[in-house]
């Protein structure tokens, strides 16, 4: 029994000291990214169900860890967010998709909105509110074109703090949307008290349209909840026509997803934005 326990114990032990080190050097690795502006930036167009018009793109970080060999932000972000890589991250990523389009803007592109993520971890601190206001003066973009995503488990975790940096962003012009909503454990109550200017159905609601009616309930529910309220809805992940017809059918305003187009660089992003569909 002594034996078997030594060698169970040598078993898992070499298990978990892999995945310490995988860990590790990934840590290392996405360090010497960021620190050697190796991250990029994609967009993903967001589109007017109604009138298939061009209203923004979201954009999304991406880690290019060798040619083609890109690294899912599924897991960096997480690992980012535990090792405070996250604060440079968002700040990349903001910098350069404020940059990017006021370029768009310049050119004299149809203007569009640019939505970024920003993490649960810096919303617990007032110096995103300075972040973004450096930004935004830096870049000479209009404070009106920025919508900042939360996550709806973020702007939970500390409730006061998260409004507060809210309604100082909105008082700069800067918009708000609340990402993934219907995941976390949000209640109608904190939807009222939360002042955002759109929502985010998270694309695992989207998914059950034509195929679950209960799901189908909750979307109509939300936009109508959502329009009284005077926020505007978003709904993500849209990947079949479907899905839109629905979308539209229940007047949802915007859609994104892979039945458009998936997350791209900027070079080909641009002439959508320029043609406005
Ligand atoms: P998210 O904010 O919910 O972003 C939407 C994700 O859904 C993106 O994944 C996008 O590629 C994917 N997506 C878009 N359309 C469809 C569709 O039709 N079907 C399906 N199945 N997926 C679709 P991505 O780029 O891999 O990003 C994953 C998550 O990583 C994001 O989810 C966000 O939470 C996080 N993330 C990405 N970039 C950043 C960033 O710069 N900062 C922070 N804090 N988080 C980021
Ligand atoms: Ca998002
Ligand atoms: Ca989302
Ligand atoms: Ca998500």
């Amino acid at each position: 029994a002594k034996e078997t326990g030594k060698c169970n114990y040598r078993f898992y032990s070499s298990e978990m000291n892999d995945k310490i080190v995988n860990k590790a050097n990934m840590e290392i690795k996405l360090r010497h990214a960021v620190k050697n502006n190796e991250l990029g930036v994609f967009y993903q167009l967001q589109v007017d169900i109604q009138t298939g018009a061009v209203t923004g793109v979201e954009a999304l970080a991406r880690w290019e860890q060798s040619k083609y060999d890109f690294v899912s932000p599924d897991d960096f972000i997480p690992l980012a967010e535990e090792t405070s890589l996250i604060v440079p991250i968002d700040e990349f990523v903001l910098k350069n998709a404020c940059m990017q389009n006021k370029t768009w803007q310049d050119m004299g592109y149809p203007p569009v909105h640019v939505s970024v993520n920003i993490s649960a971890h810096q919303f617990q601190y007032q110096n995103i509110i300075e972040t973004i206001g450096c930004i935004l003066d830096k870049t000479g973009m209009d404070p009106k074109w920025l919508v900042v995503e939360i996550t709806e488990s973020a702007a939970l975790k500390d409730f006061d703090s998260t409004v507060k940096v809210i309604n100082r962003l909105m008082e700069k012009g800067v918009q708000i949307s609340l990402d993934d909503f219907g995941t976390g454990y949000s209640s109608l109550y904190y939807l009222k008290q939360l002042p955002i200017n759109m929502l985010k159905i998270d694309k695992s609601f989207v998914a059950g349209i034509t195929r679950d009616p209960k799901e189908e309930n909750i979307i109509n529910a939300l936009i109508m909840l959502a329009h009284s309220m005077g926020i505007k809805v978003v709904a993500e992940g849209v990947e079949t026509q479907e899905q839109l017809e629905f979308l539209r059918d229940k007047g949802c305003d915007i859609a994104q997803g892979f039945l458009f187009k998936k997350p791209m660089p900027p070079k080909d992003v641009e002439y959508l934005i320029k043609a406005g569909k």
